[in-house]
C-alpha cells in the first residue's frame, strides 16, 4: 500500500495490516530514488507475498539498497537474510544486537523462547552474510533518504528507532519502540529494561515527530508526537504506559 509518494507498506500481518504472514511486523519500504530502503522485514516465512507487495508498485526485490532492521526480534529480523541474498542489499542494525542477528543467535533474540508458540517449531533463525552495526546518531544515507539513528533499549536490548525527513514530514520510524497512542510491548523476557525504555521515551518525545511508523498496528501521519508524549506521561507517573492492544 503506498502511503505517501515515497513510503509504502509491503508487509505486516494480524497486528497489522493484513497483507503478508500473520505474524510478521509492519515492514514499510521507502523509494529514494536511488533503490529500495527497507525498515524491518518481517519473519521470512511466505517471504511471496512480501516480494509480490513489492512488485505491485513496480519495484524488484532486487531493487533493495538497505534493510534497516529496529531490533532482533524474529518478526522484524528473520526476512532479511533472505533479500541480502537476492539482491546484496546491506542489513542495518543496532549496534548491540547486530552480532545476534549475524549469526541467527536463537537464546539472545529470545526466538528460542518463541518456537512452538508464536513461532512454528521447526522456525529457523537464519544467518546474515554482513550485518552492519549502527551507533546511536548515526546517519544512515541511501539516495535521497537520510535516517538518524537513535538506539531505545527497553522493549529489547537495544532497539532503534528512526527519524527522518520525507515528503515534507518529519517521520518517525519506531519498531516495537512505541505504538500509536502511546501504547508499548514490555514482554517477559530478559533483556527488557524499564527505566531504561523510560528515559528512552523521554529523550524521543523532543524529537519533532508528525508521521509515525510502528511497527505493529496503524501508523499515523500527523502529531505522532503525542503518541510517545502520552507514554512519556505514564512513565512519569511511575506507572507502565498501555500495553500494545494485540498481545493484550
Ligand atoms: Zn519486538
Amino acid at each position: 500500500m503506498k502511503i505517501t509518494e515515497h513510503i509504502y507498506v509491503v508487509g505486516g500481518g494480524k497486528w497489522g495490516f493484513g497483507i503478508s504472514h500473520e505474524i510478521d511486523c509492519n515492514v514499510f519500504m521507502i523509494d529514494t530514488g536511488s533503490g529500495l530502503v527497507l525498515i524491518d522485514a518481517g519473519t521470512g516465512l511466505d517471504p511471496e507475498r512480501l516480494d509480490a507487495n513489492i512488485e505491485s508498485h513496480g519495484f524488484s526485490v532486487k531493487d533493495i539498497k538497505a534493510v534497516v532492521l529496529t531490533h532482533y526480534h524474529g518478526d522484524h529480523a528473520c526476512g532479511a537474510a533472505r533479500l541480502q541474498t537476492l539482491s546484496g542489499c546491506e542489513i542495518y542494525a543496532p549496534e548491540l544486537e547486530a552480532q545476534a542477528i549475524l549469526t541467527g543467535d536463537e537464546k539472545a533474540t529470545s526466538v528460542a523462547l518463541a518456537k512452538g508458540g508464536l513461532y512454528p517449531a521447526d522456525f529457523v533463525y537464519p544467518k546474515s552474510a554482513h550485518v552492519a552495526e549502527v551507533k546511536d546518531g548515526e546517519m544512515i544515507s541511501i539516495g535521497n533518504l537520510v535516517l538518524k539513528a537513535y538506539l531505545c533499549p527497553g522493549h529489547s536490548l537495544q532497539d532503534m528507532v528512526l527519524f527522518a525527513q520525507i515528503d515534507g514530514k518529519n517521520c518517525l520510524f519506531s519498531g516495537d519502540f512505541v505504538f500509536a497512542h502511546g501504547q508499548v510491548l514490555i514482554q517477559c523476557l530478559p533483556d527488557v529494561s524499564l527505566s531504561p525504555y523510560a528515559e528512552a521515551m523521554r529523550r524521543i518525545a523532543k524529537l519533532p515527530i508528525e508521521a509515525i511508523f510502528p511497527g505493529h498496528g496503524v501508523f499515523c501521519l500527523e502529531n505522532g508526537v503525542s503518541f510517545v508524549e502520552k507514554a512519556v506521561e505514564s512513565f512519569d507517573k511511575g506507572l507502565l504506559p498501555q500495553q500494545l492492544y494485540y498481545f493484550t
